[in-house]
Parts: structure tokens; C-alpha cells; sequence
């Protein structure tokens, strides 16, 4: 009889939970969102709470679509939004704070003291990041500075900290009675606090910091069993065998295990990561430098990031704040009745600029608008934002690694958009290729735990798994993808130094 690998992929806007066969086709899908909050400008969180039942409601579901109980599945993978922050009691397993999503900016002024001393790049040696809002470990300190109680109760040790993988890993293997604290090494290099050589917490950092070590999780490899499922989940005693943060395990889940290849997703934000090999490259146009993968006891594998905080969120902003739209999809029809983008270029900087940028006083603007421009230049000019974006972090990439990319793998919710994927193309004049399955996060995790349980024997299994769906081809000229992107920089400049 055969057998299959489940992935929770806990996802920004949604969990799912999807299962895979052995050739890492999808066999079912469980799917549910959760609320996006919004106390303030700024601030973006996540009830933990919610996430958990979600999670726990979208296995049923995947498993019941497909007619199959824990009996046919030999693992369970998590991938999950990076940078999220929960923090809760580990003897009563509620959460102190909703968790503090990767896009909030509330903690500006937690950056803004930490580089007093010594600059925004002052651990940038050790961890291969800046300091930001975006990363884990700021959010940590906001907490403990103000909630209250929590710092007394964090230095008593009842209070852990867990990107939303280590929640969902905690509350899988049994929560109060006996849940592994634990998270992988790709997670716990978005945190600030990972040594990046030694893939140990950095005491110094943590002490600059004032976050007490005993928060923190175990550090643990992407592809090792990390303990099995309780009791009380449909999954019981099923192992949990894979963690990769959801970039990394995008990347993963495209085969792009190897030195010099690459994959972007579209999906809240795009990410692209080019793997570095067990190379740890420091970036000099505004990169991550982060850890791609390690499968057990083998080499730890890097990888260079460009992170940008809103492109396919931009899409939900014209739908659920300015009502333009009424699904995502509606934005591609939108687009269409329009030749261009009528003069207008719309720079999403809600949460800031992150790379290559990395400027958090940043804040949005649509320039260029005249009398003429309607709301589909409007929806066209937010699609090309989108591309912009990618474009300037791809130059990055290939200035850092000195070898242009030839080809761009991508993936993710806003691949579905026709329009979105010929204009990359051809404002990036490479092909763009996305894959048959394009749900390559989940794959990525199925794909860690399938592999430290023997489901799959090795990468080349994987490899062989990898097929093309579809490919778009450059088809611009020259002047005017220079004209288009040069106007492009021109409107990036208008949303800089705008936070007072
Ligand atoms: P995440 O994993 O970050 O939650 P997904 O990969 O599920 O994201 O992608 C969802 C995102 O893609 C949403 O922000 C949505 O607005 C955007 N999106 C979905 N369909 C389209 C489309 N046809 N065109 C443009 N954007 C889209």
C-alpha cells in the first residue's frame, strides 16, 4: 500500500496542510485562513491561538479529502512564516501576545537603540543581517519590554519564545506535557541571534539584546526526525522529521540544492534566494546572508536573500482597503484593460523598503499620475511594482555573486498571474520558469521529512521530481525596459526619508 508525507505549511495569510506522494505530486489539500490584526499603523499580528486550531482543522481536512489516516503517513514536514514571533508559557501553553508578524514595524525604536551603539551593521558579521524590524528577535525584546510580568517570568524560565514553526512543533509533539522546544537552523537564522559558522545562539548578541537564553529553542538541523506527534492529534505518533523556514523551503522544494541556482516566490512578499553552497558570502548590495539548509549531520548549506516585504499584499490592499478588486485574480483582468501603466508607478513601501534598500523610513507612494490614469493603470502599475522590485533585487544578486542569473525559477500564490510573469520576463530580459507544482513551500518540508525517515533516498530523487510547467520569454526592447525601470528608480526616490 502506499504511502505519503503530509507538510504544514503555516503560512502568513493561511495554514494549509498538503500531502504529498513519491513523486511529489499533491494528493490533497487542507486550507484555512486566519485573521490578519491590525491594532495600529505598523503593527501586524496574529492570534497563536487561532493558528493552532487552524492547523490542527486543515489536517483533518487534508487527510479526510483523501480518504487516509496516520496510518499512511510516514512524516510530517513544517515550513512556516518566517520572523513571527510567539512568546507563551511553557507550563500552561498560552501565549503571553499574539504573535508579532515579520511585516510589523513597531519596534523601530528597539533598532534605533541597539545601533546607537555601533551602527544597523554592527552584528551583521556574526548573523549576516542587519538590524530591522523584520527579524525575530527585536520583536522578542518588545515583548519583554511590554507586556507585563513578562520579563520577570522570562527570567524565571517559564516563558519560551518560537517562530511559528517551533509553535506548531510544540503544540504537535504534546505542548504542556512534553512538546519539543525546537527549531531548525534556517529559522534561527532570522532571529539576530544565530552565529551563522557555528549555528549556535551568539551569548554577546543575546546580552546586547537582554533576552535570556533559556527562551530560546534547541537549534536542530531542516531534515532529522524531532519527535512525534501526541496523542491528541488525528497524526499520533507520526514523526516529525523536517523544518524549513517557508523561503528556504520554497527553494528547497524547486531542487535548487546546489551552488548558483535560484528560485523567487510571489507570494505576501517575494523572496529570491540564490544558494551559495557551504559558502558563508557577505553581500555589498544589500542582500541576507542566511542559511539555506542542513540535512542532519551533512554540511550546513548558505544561501543570499533578497526579501521584499510587499508584493502580492499590495494586491490585497487595492482589494480590501481600496475595494478596487474583489479577489486577487480580478487585478490581471484589471490590468488588461489598460496598454500600460499610463505614466504611474505605485512603490508599495507599507512596511518600510527591505532589500536592497533596507530602509524602514520609507512609506508608499503612487507617483506620475495625471487626469488620465484610471484604476486600471492603477492595478497595472501595482502588478509592475511587483517586477520592479524583483528587478532590483536580482541585479543585487547577480553584482554579489558575479555570474548572471540565466534563468529565474519562480513560485507562489501570484504565479497564477499571466500579465505579472511576462512583464519580469521582460523587465528582467531572462526567462521566468515556474514549475507543475508550484506549491513548493509544503513540497520543500514534505521533502525534508521524507528524506530523514527514507521515504525519498537522496536529492537526486528530488531532482528527477522537478518539472516545468511554463516559461515566459523576454519580449521588450531594450529602450524601454531601461526607460520603464529607470522611471521605476526615479519613483523609489519620492518614498525615502518619510517618517519623521
Ligand atoms: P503566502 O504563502 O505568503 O500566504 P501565497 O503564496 O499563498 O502567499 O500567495 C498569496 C498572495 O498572492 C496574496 O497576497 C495574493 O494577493 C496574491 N495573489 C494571489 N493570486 C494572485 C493573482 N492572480 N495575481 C496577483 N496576485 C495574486
Amino acid at each position: 500500500m502506499s504511502k505519503y508525507v503530509i507538510a504544514i505549511d503555516q503560512g502568513t495569510t493561511s495554514s494549509r496542510a498538503i500531502i504529498f506522494n513519491h513523486e511529489g505530486g499533491i494528493v490533497s489539500t487542507g486550507q484555512k485562513e486566519h485573521e490578519q490584526i491590525f491594532p495600529k499603523a505598523g503593527w501586524v499580528e496574529h492570534n497563536p491561538k487561532e493558528i493552532w486550531d487552524n492547523v490542527r482543522e486543515v489536517i483533518g481536512q487534508a487527510l479526510s479529502k483523501a480518504n487516509l489516516t496516520r496510518h499512511d503517513i510516514v512524516a510530517v514536514g513544517i515550513t512556516n512564516q518566517r520572523e513571527t514571533a510567539v512568546v507563551w508559557d511553557k507550563n500552561t501553553g498560552e501565549s503571553v501576545y499574539n504573535a508579532i508578524v515579520w511585516q510589523d514595524t513597531r519596534t523601530q525604536s528597539i533598532v534605533d537603540r541597539l545601533s546607537a551603539d555601533g551602527g544597523g551593521d554592527r552584528f551583521k558579521d556574526t548573523v549576516g543581517l542587519p538590524l530591522s524590524t523584520y527579524f525575530a528577535g527585536t520583536k522578542i525584546v518588545w515583548i519583554l519590554e511590554n507586556v507585563e510580568g513578562a520579563r520577570e517570568r522570562a527570567e524565571a524560565g517559564d516563558l519560551i519564545f518560537g517562530t511559528t514553526d517551533t509553535w506548531v512543533l510544540w503544540n504537535l509533539t504534546g505542548g504542556v506535557n512534553g512538546g519539543v522546544h525546537a527549531t531548525d537552523v534556517t529559522n534561527a537564522s532570522r532571529t539576530l541571534f544565530l552565529d551563522l559558522k557555528t549555528l549556535e545562539w551568539d551569548d554577546e548578541i543575546l546580552k546586547a539584546f537582554d533576552v535570556p537564553k533559556s527562551m530560546l529553542p534547541e537549534v536542530r538541523s531542516s531534515s532529522e526526525v524531532y519527535g512525534t506527534v501526541s496523542d491528541s492529534s488525528l497524526l499520533r505518533e507520526v514523526p516529525v522529521a523536517g523544518i524549513l523556514g517557508d523561503q528556504q523551503a520554497a527553494t528547497f522544494g524547486q531542487a535548487a540544492f546546489d551552488k548558483g541556482e535560484a528560485k523567487n516566490t510571489y507570494g505576501t512578499g517575494n523572496f529570491l534566494i540564490f544558494n551559495t553552497g557551504t559558502d558563508i558570502v557577505k553581500s555589498e548590495n544589500g542582500l541576507l546572508t542566511t542559511i539555506g539548509y542542513k540535512l542532519g549531520d551533512g554540511e550546513t548549506h548558505y544561501a543570499l536573500e533578497g526579501s521584499i516585504a510587499v508584493t502580492g499584499s499590495l494586491v490585497q490592499w487595492l482589494r480590501d482597503n481600496l475595494g478596487i478588486i474583489q479577489s486577487a485574480p480580478d487585478i490581471e483582468v484589471l490590468a488588461k484593460t489598460v496598454d500600460d501603466n499610463g505614466g504611474a508607478y505605485f512603490v508599495p513601501a507599507f512596511s518600510g523598503l527591505f532589500a536592497p534598500h533596507w530602509r524602514s523610513d520609507a512609506r508608499g507612494a503612487l507617483v506620475g499620475l495625471t487626469r488620465f490614469v484610471n484604476k486600471g493603470h492603477i492595478a497595472r502599475a501595482a502588478l509592475e511594482s511587483i517586477a520592479f522590485q524583483t528587478r532590483e533585487v536580482l541585479d543585487a544578486v547577480n553584482a554579489d555573486s558575479g555570474v548572471p542569473l540565466t534563468e529565474l525559477k519562480v513560485d507562489g500564490g501570484a504565479t497564477a498571474n499571466d500579465t505579472l510573469l511576462q512583464f519580469q520576463a521582460d523587465i528582467l530580459n531572462v526567462p521566468v520558469v515556474r514549475p507543475v507544482v508550484a506549491e513548493t513551500t509544503a513540497l520543500g518540508a514534505a521533502y525534508a521529512a521524507g528524506l530523514a525517515v527514507g521515504y525519498w533516498d537522496n536529492l537526486d530523487d528530488l531532482r528527477n521530481n522537478w518539472q516545468e510547467d511554463k516559461r515566459w520569454t523576454p519580449n521588450m526592447d531594450d529602450a524601454e525596459r531601461e526607460r520603464l525601470y529607470r522611471n521605476w528608480k526615479k519613483a523609489v526616490t519620492k518614498t525615502l526619508d518619510w517618517v519623521d
